[in-house]
């Protein structure tokens, strides 16, 4: 549709040059160089203005673009809907996910009101495409080959490595924070994801949280679900053999090897998206012409794991005179551990939790409301429920408008203290921990959450945390 590319070698970046023209369907079975990835994300958003944008997250040093693109209908308004994120090749040399993806928005915009499940998911999701997460890595050696495309970026980091990290701190690898990496934290803060995957080779397996320690997440069995929709679909379409890691094509991230400091487990854990780590390649860097043996075994599956963004429970919170949208807090009980609790995202008030069939006892809190708990929520597996929840204020007055509403609160299971994630710029507030006595015992910086030491004796706590905007707040602790 977009894109007609020169004759060259295999495992060379072709250049678009001057014979881009349009074709009714691009064969993707090439590497873009770096202009023509320019060109062909600046004609996504061109040919389809109403459906997609483009967006820079930031400009490197060397020139080269960390961009992504947005789809959806009515793109350029809010609508209450999920937003998906897919992202790929994060580590430079493994590169089927670039093209796959650059495919994935051609087949999302060309298919729009035409093929149904194209359809479903432009219409019902903000899907966010960036196909070339490490630029500098790809094009080490210049922006026209992928000779010398490397894991790391231009500073030699893995930015894999590079995320804070849920239990080894801000700073795992002992790195500043990359440029790509701020950037990306930048656009998980501001866009609050729900959903994404980010895509990798050297393996074929769906690799699902947690990277960083071995208990399993809350929502191990949803995971389990999803994860192995995508490997069995791309089993069956794929060439004999493909995509049967472990067996299955699937795996826990810590059953299969630790790491700390990757992105999975930093959105998972401090921006409550859930995001798995999609290996789709043995080989990072295959000839060009297998690209559309690895599109049609995956791109069912790629489709299918974005339609499950439109499932699980969703809904709507707050003020129940006012009507006013809520951040508020929603939380299962019995079930959420580290982090695996969402919020309602403003302006809206909408919010999405994905979970395995089951039945559920929900908690919504929002400061300056009573909190209100809804038990014995019976939900299914790819069907969404929707329930829109009012939240009754605790004084009788009108809610003014208001600033942003800063909280932390202490969750008895985790043993850990969280704070609301706007009030944190990562790792700027400072905690003092005081025990029964009035005596301190602790005293750290914290991002958005703090662990209680184990080696904590056993009692009640006051925690007083003073956040970078210079707001103090108590929480109170248990340790057991
Ligand atoms: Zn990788």
């Amino acid at each position: 549709m977009l894109l007609l590319l020169i004759a060259s070698p295999p495992l060379k970046a072709r250049s678009g040059g001057d014979s881009l023209a349009s074709l009714p369907d691009t064969i993707w079975d090439f590497y873009p160089n770096y202009p023509s990835y320019e060109t062909l994300m600046a004609q996504f958003a061109a040919l389809h203005p109403g459906l997609c944008r483009l967006e820079a997250l930031d400009t490197l040093s060397s020139g080269r673009r960390l961009l992504a693109l947005v789809i959806s209908d009515h793109v350029d308004s809010l609508e209450a809907e999920p937003r998906f994120l897919y992202t790929s090749s994060m580590h430079g040399d493994e590169l089927v996910g670039y093209v796959l993806l650059l495919r994935l928005a051609e087949h999302l915009l060309g298919k729009y009101g035409i093929d149904p499940m194209a359809t479903a998911l432009v219409d019902g999701l903000e899907i966010w495409i960036n196909p070339l997460a490490n630029p500098d890595g790809t094009f080490r050696n210049g922006n026209n080959t992928l000779n010398g495309a490397w894991r790391y970026n231009a500073n030699s980091v893995d930015i894999n490595r590079n995320f804070p990290d849920p239990q080894d701190g801000p700073h795992p690898d002992g790195n500043a924070w990359q440029p790509e990496t701020q950037a990306f934290m930048a656009l998980a803060t501001t866009k609050k994801f729900n959903m994404s995957a980010n895509i990798h080779g050297g393996a074929e397996v769906c690799n699902y949280p947690w990277d960083t320690w071995s208990q399993l997440p809350a929502d191990y069995l949803w995971w389990e679900y999803v994860c192995h929709r995508y490997a069995d679909s791309a089993q069956a379409y794929g060439p004999a053999g493909y995509f049967n890691d472990f067996g299955t094509g699937v795996t826990n991230g810590y059953d299969w090897y630790s790491i700390s400091g990757g992105r999975q487990d930093y959105m998972n854990y401090f921006h409550q998206c859930r995001e798995f780590t999609l290996e789709i390649s043995n080989t990072k860097f295959p000839a060009a012409t297998q690209l559309p043996t690895f599109w049609n075994a995956n791109f069912r599956s790629l489709l299918g794991y974005m339609d499950q963004a439109r499932y699980g429970l969703r809904g709507i919170v707050s003020d129940s005179l006012s009507g006013q949208p809520l951040h508020a807090r929603v939380f299962i009980q019995g079930h959420d551990a580290d982090s695996s609790h969402v919020w309602s995202r403003l302006p809206l008030g909408d919010y999405y939790r994905y979970l395995h069939a089951g039945t559920y006892t929900l908690t919504f809190s929002a400061t300056g409301y009573h909190s209100r708990t809804i038990a014995g929520l019976g939900l299914i597996n790819d069907q969404a429920t929707v329930l829109d929840v009012k939240l009754m204020p605790t004084s009788n007055g009108v809610t003014g408008p208001s600033g942003p509403v800063v909280r932390a609160w202490f969750d008895p299971l985790a043993r850990q203290i969280g704070l609301e994630e706007h009030a944190s710029s990562q790792g700027q507030a400072r905690i003092e921990i005081y025990n029964s006595a009035g005596l301190l015992v602790l005293r750290s910086g914290m991002g958005n959450s703090f662990s209680l030491p184990a080696a904590l004796p056993g009692g009640l706590y006051l925690a007083h945390i003073l956040t970078a905007g210079g707001q103090k707040l108590i929480v109170k602790c248990l340790s057991p």
